[in-house]
């Protein structure tokens, strides 16, 4: 049986209508920055619990964590109506492999995000280990409006820290937005937009990619990345391309 963690929730910031952070302090085993964790409420009588990553870095001294409320979904509307003193439940155990240590070494690492997809990305990038291995890092994200491209301070910061070494593109599909590109990441990475644009070509012996978020998306840049040779990384069969879905694409 899971023994869960009570935390308690200490702050939040509301992005838009939909989509906020939870910033949650609970007495939790050390995780990996990038990693996950299940959160949990219980409602009518049940604890139900759900798979959200980490945003914040393991050595930060609270737990960090961006939602949005899936329409109609069972856990996320209720957790967005936690306010700061609310209760909630975390497992003890963290998982996923978007780890520092899982990432086959490199030169140049991409993080591709669509959504709340960029969480584990700002905690590896906020960590530092993947910034002290890799020469370039680049990270990408797709939203469908502008007020979901979360986290600018801490992104601007990441500019400060690590000048042209780092890359930042935002892509906004559903309004037109300042430095954002107006498509979704596979057109983007397909049609040769985003390498174009940052200056890099996708170069499968030195670049490592980083998929997260939306099934869709994963999918559709994996089968992008396969024509310009590159492979999914697996422990057993080494490849460049790690990927984590935040829902499945038979169900979303
Ligand atoms: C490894 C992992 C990490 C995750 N990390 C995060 C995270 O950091 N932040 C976060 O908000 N969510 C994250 N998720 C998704 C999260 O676990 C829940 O699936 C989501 O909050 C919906 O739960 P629910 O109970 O509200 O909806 P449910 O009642 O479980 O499901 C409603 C439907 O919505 C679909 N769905 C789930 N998520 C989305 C979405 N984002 N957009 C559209 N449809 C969706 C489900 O497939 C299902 O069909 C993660 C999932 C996984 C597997």
């Amino acid at each position: 049986m899971v023994e869960w963690i009570q935390g308690r929730v200490i702050g939040r910031r509301d992005w838009s209508d939909k989509l906020f952070s939870l910033q949650v302090q609970a007495d939790l085993p050390a995780y990996q920055a990038g990693q996950f964790t299940r959160l949990a409420l219980d409602l009518a009588g049940e604890r139900l619990a759900r798979a959200y990553s980490f945003v914040n870095s393991p050595s930060s001294d609270h737990h960090e964590f961006l939602l949005v409320r899936v329409q109609g979904g069972r856990l996320s509307p209720a957790l967005g109506q936690l306010a700061a003193g609310d209760t909630l439940w975390l497992a003890p155990q963290a998982s996923g492999f978007l780890t520092e240590s899982e990432i086959p070494v490199g030169g140049r690492l991409w993080l591709l995000a669509t959504g709340t997809g960029i969480g584990p990305f700002l905690s590896l990038l906020s960590d530092g280990a993947v910034a002290r291995r890799f020469e370039r890092l680049v990270l990408v994200h797709g939203v469908r409006e502008g007020a979901e491209l979360v986290y600018p301070e801490l992104i601007a910061q990441y500019a400060r820290q690590w000048g042209t070494r780092f890359a930042y593109q935002p892509l906004v599909t559903r309004e037109p937005w300042p430095d954002a590109l107006p498509m979704r990441i596979p057109q983007a990475l397909a049609e040769g937009t985003l390498c174009r644009l940052l200056g890099i070509s996708l170069d499968p012996a030195q670049d490592r990619v980083l998929l997260c978020g939306n099934p869709d998306m994963v999918a559709d840049s994996l089968a992008t990345l396969e024509t310009l040779g590159f492979a999914r990384h697996r422990r057993r069969a080494p490849g460049q391309v790690m990927m984590e879905n935040y829902w499945s694409p038979a169900s979303g």
